[in-house]
């Protein structure tokens, strides 16, 4: 099937063109779902009238976001106060030019997978960094894991592409991956990226359990907004105390190892207001991390709202 032939199914809500794409792609070695269930309207997929390529971004280590799902997420931490996506899904809900359920997905009812952006990637051959689903969450409990497995089938087949997943729901991401190894799939693809986001060290300590345990070809952190100290060379891991950025576990009573769980990158951003204002984290907390990533080779990224003296942009290799 070409790919006209499958945007054309994406546009008219075709079921067999759909699930040929589905069914064509490599990710699954066993289909999640053998027997399609298309479903229409709210909380199903749709194809919206919005349409169109990716969307060209300011997000500094990004070319542009990837958002096949109408969502409005929830807030889950001290991090989440000012989130920029709510403020823009709230704009979204009130945009007549885009489709009844993706302004329904918006307004929060429930999301709704858009089967025409589905494929975006796929239609630039050009590389880029994309992120994906920055509209939200995608590891939200609203999120249907057969949607996750269709947006792995085309990171896989956009193989051009890295891919940037950002979640601070990694327990969620870990259960889906969990449920697809049984199934027969779910091996990490070398071309995406998947990090946590999180403001202080509680919610890091939190996030980086679930991380870690879920296979991928580069882990990151995103620092952003940062609103407190971080410590990466010290949580609790596997009944000792781990270095995320060099892998060192160290045991109570045994000898020191290093296992390949770690982190590949590290992003550092401020926190950025509504009305353009922005309160950078204090120097002094960019200071540590910046000689701990520097100590352990780990590349850095500061974003401009982290309003650090030196500028260090940099990616993993
Ligand atoms: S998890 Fe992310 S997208 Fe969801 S409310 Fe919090 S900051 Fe916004």
């Amino acid at each position: 099937m070409n790919l006209l032939t499958l945007f054309c199914g994406f546009v008219r809500n075709d079921e067999s063109a759909y699930y040929a794409f589905k069914s064509g792609l490599p990710y699954r070695t066993i289909p999640h779902d053998p027997v399609f269930r298309f479903r229409a309207g709210v909380g199903g997929m749709v194809g919206c009238s919005a349409g169109g390529d990716m969307n060209p971004t300011n997000i500094e280590y990004l070319d542009f976001t990837w958002n096949p799902i109408a969502m409005r997420c929830t807030p889950v931490s001290e991090g989440c106060k000012h989130c920029w996506h709510i403020r823009r899904a709230k704009m979204l809900t009130r945009n007549t030019k885009i489709s009844l359920n993706a302004r329904l997905g918006y307004s929060g009812s429930a999301p709704v997978l858009m089967t025409d952006r589905l494929d975006d990637p796929l239609k630039r051959k050009k590389p880029a960094r994309i992120g994906v689903q920055f509209m939200g969450d995608l590891g939200h409990d609203d999120i249907d894991y057969e949607w996750i497995d269709d947006i792995f089938d085309v990171m896989t087949a956009a193989k051009q592409h890295t891919f940037i997943i950002l979640t601070k729901r990694p327990d969620s991401l870990l259960k889906w991956h969990n449920e697809t190894i049984t199934l027969g799939g779910g091996d990490y693809l070398p071309n995406v990226y998947l990090g946590i986001s999180a403001e202080n060290q509680p919610t890091l300590d939190e996030r980086l359990r679930y991380l870690l345990q879920i296979p991928a070809a580069k882990r990151f952190v995103s620092l952003e907004p940062m609103l407190g100290p971080v410590d990466l060379t010290c949580i609790e891991y596997l009944s000792g105390q781990l270095n995320t950025l060099t892998g060192k576990l160290s045991l109570l009573c045994k000898p020191n190892i290093f296992i390949n769980r770690k982190l590949d990158w590290v992003i550092v951003g401020g926190l950025s207001l509504p009305g353009g204002k922005i309160q950078a984290p204090k120097s002094g907390f960019i200071d540590n991390i910046l000689r701990d990533c520097d100590n352990a080779g780990v590349p850095i990224f500061l974003k401009d709202n982290a309003q650090y003296p030196i500028e260090r942009k940099e990616f993993p290799g």
